[in-house]
């Protein structure tokens, strides 16, 4: 989880992306049900309009023929001025045809006529008590389409009126001017339509792909179908910017929360409040005896949820987040806490290893620190040796002093890693150590190169004419052991010596005569 500072950036910034496309998701698609819902509902509200309309209008139309069916009884001349005003106040009526046995016998238009109905519209059957057909026009305006409204007197035999009606102003043109999304609309009978797509008369099948809505007008068979799409490109575009601007704003909220709360510097506080923290220690022999000298004091953090956390990992974290002060201070408590049972285990003058990180070193309260851990020591029992790495000297004039106050006080001082590059030879000539801790990277070496080890062995030269006290790090096998007691190494840490332990376990350790640094 926390194997470097930067993966938690990474996996914050992965964490708010992650929400914030969840939030994008969210919101556009939410925000393109609302515009399919709210256009569901203008589409229903046109239909039912339209509908209302053309049933109100035709049950009105069906009403005055009816008062007319009875007109045909009497001779045209003395009814063509009531059938010719009837005609005139009837919104939307051409003509109004009295027909007798088949034949047109008076028109509201031209008044008295003798024509044959099948002549005048040849679509119309007369034998329906009531038939709609749609002409692409009328004698008078042949260019304008009309519906032709057949229907059959109820009771008197072989009689009806026949109707022409203006099919072009309809009120889907006022429907249509007023609602841009809808793409059109048609009126459909007996497979011909009039649609808002063309000027003239369709059949029905040539109508385009199905309506979206679609209604009948009672008591006349007439369909109403609606034209429009479920999607537009608007609300598709205003949809996606929706999404963009919540997406946006879910990632930002989710990374300035998360950063305040994932971020390391607050785990590392957390964790020091709930004693997540733990130290191990690892023996150090004295490579000729074998006998335990001392022990360094090595970090852990169980993580409650990523579980053993590497120090490496959380030390440059705690650096990073300028919480090195208050960790080592809580790990001076640890051990403090450790001590009374240490002094059992480990003989006087016992070495208590610390590492100590380089901003520690340089904090303004590192010796009043490394005071506070001194008195809650055991008196004259430990040796405190902090072990360092050439990049904590930043300053040589700081470092210097700062050495001359340790040793004044006390402390001894090990350069740490001696060899991987955070130390150099300059180092050791500049500085007063007490220690070389000769990194793991050489032990490891030992036997396996052709010729064995030269440079370590240049590095125990120097250090013995140096008058230094060298350690050899990470120790594990027989063989190392026996060539770096061979070659005069005089302290020895490793696996094959023992592995860092709990305070149980070196508790347990000591207890048994068998264990392996006592008497190996
Ligand atoms: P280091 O100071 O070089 O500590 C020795 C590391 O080598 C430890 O790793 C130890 O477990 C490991 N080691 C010991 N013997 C062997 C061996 O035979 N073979 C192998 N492969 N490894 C061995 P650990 O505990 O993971 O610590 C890693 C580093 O974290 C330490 O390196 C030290 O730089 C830092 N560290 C640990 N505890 C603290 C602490 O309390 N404060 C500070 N500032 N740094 C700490
Ligand atoms: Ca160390
Ligand atoms: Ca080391």
């Amino acid at each position: 989880m926390f194997t470097r500072y930067f993966s938690v950036g990474r996996k914050i910034v992965f964490s708010s992306l992650l929400l914030g496309l969840i939030g994008a998701l969210l919101a556009g698609s939410l925000q393109l049900m609302i515009f399919h819902h709210k256009r569901a509902e203008q589409y229903d509200a046109v239909i039912n309009d339209l509908q209302a309309y053309l049933n109100s209008y035709f049950a009105e139309l069906l009403t005055t023929i009816d008062k007319l069916q009875p007109l045909s009884l009497s001779p045209c001349a003395s009814v063509a001025a009531d059938l010719t005003s009837r005609a005139a106040f009837s919104l939307n009526v051409r003509a109004f045809l009295l027909v007798e046995n088949g034949n047109a016998t008076c028109s509201s238009a031209t008044g008295e006529m003798n024509v044959p109905i099948k002549q005048l519209v040849p679509q119309v059957d007369i034998s329906k008590k009531l038939d709609i057909e749609i002409l692409p026009g009328t004698p008078m305006m042949p260019q304008k389409p009309a519906f032709a409204l057949w229907v059959r007197s109820p009771l008197l035999e072989n009689r009806g009126v026949f109707t022409s009606i203006n099919a072009s102003l309809m009120p889907w043109l006022l429907y249509s001017s007023r609602q841009n999304q809808f793409s059109g609309i048609a009126l459909a009978t007996n497979g011909t339509a009039i649609s808002t797509f063309s000027s003239h008369p369709q059949p029905t099948s040539m109508l385009k792909r199905t309506p979206i809505r679609s209604a009948t007008v009672h008591g006349v068979p007439l369909s109403i179908y609606l034209y429009g799409d479920e999607w537009t490109v608007e609300s598709i575009q205003f949809s996606l910017l929706m999404g963009a601007v919540c997406g946006l704003l879910t990632g930002l909220l989710c990374y300035y929360v998360l950063s305040v709360r994932l971020r390391p510097g607050k785990e590392i506080t957390s964790a020091i409040k709930r004693n997540q923290f733990y130290v191990v220690y690892q023996p150090v022999v004295d490579a000729e005896s074998m006998q335990i000298r001392g022990v360094e004091v090595l970090m852990r953090w169980k993580h409650p949820t990523a579980g053993e956390i590497p120090p490496d990992a959380f030390i440059n974290f705690a650096e990073a987040q300028q919480l090195i002060v208050p960790l080592t201070r809580h790990l001076f408590q640890l051990i403090a806490h450790d001590a009374p049972v240490l002094k059992k285990l480990l003989p006087p003058g016992a070495k208590l290893g610390i590492n100590i990180a380089p901003a520690h070193l340089l904090a303004e309260s590192f010796q009043q620190d490394l005071k506070d851990l001194s008195h809650m020591l055991p008196a004259n029992y430990f040796q405190l040796v902090l072990e360092i790495t050439e990049r904590d000297m930043l300053s040589q004039h700081h470092a210097v002093k700062l050495f001359e106050w340790l040793h004044h006080e006390g402390y001894e001082i090990a350069i740490d890693d001696f060899g991987t590059g955070h130390s150099a030879l300059i180092y050791l000539e500049r500085y007063a150590f007490d220690y070389l801790k000769i990194d793991r990277g050489f032990i490891n070496a030992i036997g396996t190169e052709t010729v064995t080890s030269p440079v370590l062995d240049a590095v125990l030269t120097l250090a013995r004419k140096m008058s230094l006290v060298t350690v050899a790090e990470g120790v594990e096998t027989q063989e190392q052991a026996n060539w770096l007691r061979d070659h005069g190494v005089n302290f020895m840490q490793g696996y094959w010596i023992s592995r860092p332990l709990t305070l149980e376990k070196l508790l347990e350790a000591h207890q048994k005569p068998e264990n392996y640094f006592t008497t190996r």
